[in-house]
C-alpha cells in the first residue's frame, strides 16, 4: 500500500505540532512526535533527561528504535505525519534507506518563523505530561485554564522552553536541520511555508500547498 509520508519540521515553537496534529485529523492519519515519544517513555525520559532539558540531540538509534515501534502500530498503515524526526542526517539515512519504500508519496514541510517571534511565542507554551496534548496560552489554550482537555491532567511548561535553552536549540537547530533542508530541496519534497499567522491560515497554506504538489491526490488503495 502507498502511504503519504509528511514530514513536520521548524524551530522551536513555529507550531509546527500544533499543525502536524491538525492536518493528521483532516487527513485521517496519525501526528508522531519523537519529542513527544521520548517524553511518554518514563524509562527513557529519565535516561535522557539532561539531554533533552538542555536542547541537546538524544542518540540515533534510540530514536529509531522508538520510531520503528510506533510505526508498528496499525494506525500508520496508510501513512503517518512526523514532526520532529529527522533531526540528523543519520536519522534521515536511516528513514529513507529502511522505512520508505519506493511506492510511498513523501513530502517536507517547514514551517518558518522569525527569531524574535520564536522567544514571544515561547512564554505561554504548556503541554499535558499525561498524554502529550499541546497547548499554548494565548494561541491554542485549554476550555479550563491549566487543565488538559483531553485527559484532564494538571498542564506543565516544559522545562527546556527557557531563554538560554532556546537560544541552543535554535543554533542546533540551523546547524542540523540546514543539511537536510537541501536534501529535501534537491529531491523536490520540500515546501516552505510562512507561520507568522493565524493557525488556521497556516493550516489553509499547507493544504493548498499540498493540494498543488499533488500529495492530496495520491489515488486511495483498495485494500
Ligand atoms: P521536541 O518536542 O521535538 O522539541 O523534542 C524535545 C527533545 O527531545 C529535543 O530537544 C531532543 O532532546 C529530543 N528529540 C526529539 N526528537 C528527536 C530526534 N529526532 N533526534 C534526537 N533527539 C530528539
Amino acid at each position: 500500500m502507498a502511504r503519504k509520508i509528511l514530514f513536520f519540521f521548524g524551530p522551536p515553537a513555529s507550531g509546527k505540532g500544533t499543525q502536524a496534529e491538525k492536518l493528521a485529523q483532516q487527513l485521517g492519519l496519525p501526528a508522531i512526535s519523537t519529542g513527544d515519544l521520548l517524553r511518554r517513555n518514563n524509562q527513557l525520559a529519565g535516561e535522557y533527561k539532561s539531554a533533552m532539558n538542555e536542547g541537546q540531540l538524544v542518540a540515533d538509534e534510540v530514536i529509531n528504535d522508538l520510531l520503528i515501534e510506533r510505526l508498528s502500530q496499525a494506525d500508520a498503515e496508510k501513512g503517518f505525519i512526523l514532526d520532529g524526526y529527522p533531526r540528523t542526517k543519520t536519522q534521515f539515512e536511516y528513514f529513507y534507506n529502511n522505512i520508505i519504500k519506493s511506492e510511498d508519496k513523501a513530502c517536507a514541510i517547514e514551517i518558518s518563523v522569525s527569531e524574535p517571534e520564536i522567544y514571544n511565542r515561547l512564554a505561554g507554551r504548556r503541554f499535558c505530561p499525561q498524554c502529550g496534548a499541546g497547548y499554548h496560552l494565548l494561541y491554542k489554550p485549554s476550555q479550563q485554564p491549566g487543565i488538559c482537555d483531553k485527559c484532564q491532567t494538571a498542564l506543565e511548561q516544559r522545562p527546556d522552553d527557557t531563554e538560554d535553552i532556546i537560544k541552543e536549540r535554535l543554533g542546533l537547530y540551523q546547524r542540523t536541520m540546514g543539511p537536510l533542508v537541501a536534501l529535501w530541496w534537491q529531491m523536490g519534497e520540500l515546501i516552505i511555508i510562512k507561520g507568522e499567522k493565524e493557525i488556521d491560515q497556516v493550516n489553509d497554506d499547507i493544504l493548498e500547498a499540498l493540494e498543488e504538489d499533488g500529495f492530496l491526490k495520491l489515488k486511495p488503495e483498495i485494500i
